[in-house]
C-alpha cells in the first residue's frame, strides 16, 4: 500500500498534473496497481429521486429552476419505484445506488422519512447506497447512517478561489461544514468535482489540495467532464480535451492511492480508447445506465461490452467497506430535530448566471 498523505501542496500538484505524460501514466498506474486490482471497476447507477426545481444557481446544472433547460422536474419517487429501479441496476451488474435529490438541504419531515425507507429498502438489498441531497447536518447524517446508507456525496466541484464564479447561493464553507457532518457518522465521504468550467489549471490542483487534505481522505472521488447543456449559464463552453480529463485521474490517483477515483459525467464525449486511458491511469469507478441525473451517458450495454473488450470485471458491493445494518424507524436514536441551520447565503453576482437567468425569463 502507498503512504496516504494529508499535506499536499498546490505546486506538488501541479508539477505532477504537467509531468511528461508518459511518465504521468505510468506513476499513476504504479500507485494504482499497489493499491486496488487494476482490472476491477466498480459500477453505481445514479438515480434522479428528485429532479428539477432546485433554489440554488450552480452554472452548470440543468436543474437549477432559475435557468431555462429542457428538464422536466418531477416529484419525490415513491419507495416502491425506488426499490424497482434499483433491482434493475443490481441485476445490471451495478454494486451501488446513488440516489440524487435537487434540494439545497434537507428537511426533517416526511419527504426526508420517505428517502430513510429508500435507503433502508436498498441496503436490504444488499447493495451500496449513496444519497446526494445537498447540505445536511450532523443528526441528519446520524439518522441517514441508520438507515444503512453507505455513502454520501457532496461534490466540492472546483477550487474554493473558482467556486464563487461558479455559485452564489452557498460557499465553499458550507460543502466542508457537511462533509465533516458525514464524518461524525460512520458514513464514507464521496467528494468530487467538474472540470471544464472555464477554471485554471490551478484551481483544478486547488480542488484537489482541499479533497487531499481532508483526513480522512474521500473514500470515492467523482472526476465529472462539464456536460454543457443547452439554457444554463456555462452552455457555450467547449468539451475539455480527453488528456486533461486524463492527467486528472492519473494525479487524483496519485494523490489519494487508496480512493475509489470516478469517471462520471462527460463519458459520452468519450471513446473507448480515452476510458481505457482514465482506468490505466487509476479510475475505478463508473456511473452505469442511459442517464446521469438529467444529462446522457452510455447505455449499461456498451458499458458490459467495453468491459468485455478491456477485460475488466465489475467490483463486487461491500469489498471496500463491510455492509452497515440497518436500523428500523421505530428504533432510532436519533430523532428529527426540525433544525433550521443557517447556511451561508453570499448573494454576490456571477454575470454568466445573472444572463442566463435574464434569458430564461425572457423566454417563458
Ligand atoms: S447542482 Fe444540485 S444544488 Fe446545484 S442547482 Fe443542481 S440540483 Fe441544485
Amino acid at each position: 500500500m502507498s503512504e496516504v498523505r494529508h499535506n499536499w501542496t498546490k505546486q506538488e500538484i501541479l508539477d505532477i498534473y504537467n509531468k511528461p505524460f508518459m511518465e504521468l501514466l505510468y506513476e499513476a498506474a504504479t500507485v494504482h496497481r499497489k493499491n486496488h486490482d487494476p482490472n476491477t471497476v466498480q459500477v453505481s447507477t445514479l438515480l434522479s429521486i428528485k429532479t428539477g426545481g432546485c433554489p440554488e444557481d450552480c452554472g452548470y446544472c440543468p436543474q437549477a429552476a432559475r435557468y431555462h433547460t429542457n428538464v422536466e422536474g418531477n416529484d419525490l419517487m415513491s419507495v416502491s419505484q425506488v426499490k424497482a429501479q434499483a433491482l434493475r441496476a443490481k441485476t445490471a451488474g451495478s454494486s451501488r445506488v446513488c440516489m440524487g435529490a435537487a434540494w439545497r438541504n434537507v428537511k426533517d419531515g416526511p419527504e426526508f422519512d420517505q428517502v430513510l425507507e429508500m435507503v433502508r429498502t436498498i441496503n436490504k438489498l444488499d447493495m451500496e447506497v449513496c444519497c446526494t441531497l445537498g447540505m445536511i447536518t450532523e443528526n441528519q447524517a446520524h439518522r441517514l447512517a441508520e438507515a444503512g446508507l453507505y455513502a454520501y456525496n457532496h461534490n466540492l466541484d472546483t477550487s474554493e478561489d473558482y467556486y464563487k464564479d461558479v455559485i452564489s447561493t452557498r460557499a465553499f464553507k458550507d460543502r466542508l461544514d457537511t462533509i465533516d457532518n458525514v464524518r461524525k457518522s460512520n458514513v464514507t465521504v464521496c467528494s468530487g468535482g467538474i472540470i471544464g468550467m472555464g477554471e485554471a489549471l490551478e484551481d483544478r490542483a486547488g480542488m484537489l489540495v482541499a479533497l487531499s487534505t481532508l483526513d480522512p481522505q474521500p473514500e470515492s472521488v467523482p472526476i465529472n467532464a462539464l456536460v454543457a447543456v443547452e439554457g444554463t449559464p456555462m452552455a457555450d463552453l467547449p468539451p475539455i480535451p480527453i488528456w486533461d480529463m486524463v492527467r486528472m485521474v492519473a494525479t487524483t490517483r496519485i494523490i489519494m492511492p487508496e480512493t475509489q477515483v470516478r469517471l462520471s459525467a462527460g463519458r459520452t464525449q468519450m471513446s473507448r480508447e480515452g476510458q481505457a486511458m482514465c482506468f490505466f491511469a487509476g479510475a475505478n469507478s463508473i456511473f452505469a445506465g442511459d442517464k446521469l441525473l438529467t444529462t446522457p451517458n452510455p447505455d449499461v450495454n456498451e458499458d458490459m461490452a467495453m468491459f468485455k473488450l478491456l477485460g475488466l470485471n465489475p467490483q463486487k458491493a461491500f469489498t471496500k467497506v463491510s455492509q452497515p445494518q440497518t436500523v428500523e424507524a421505530e428504533d432510532s436514536q436519533y430523532a428529527a430535530k426540525g433544525e433550521k441551520p443557517k447556511w451561508t447565503r453570499p448573494g454576490h453576482t456571477i454575470d454568466r448566471n445573472e444572463a442566463a437567468k435574464k434569458k430564461a425569463n425572457l423566454t417563458e
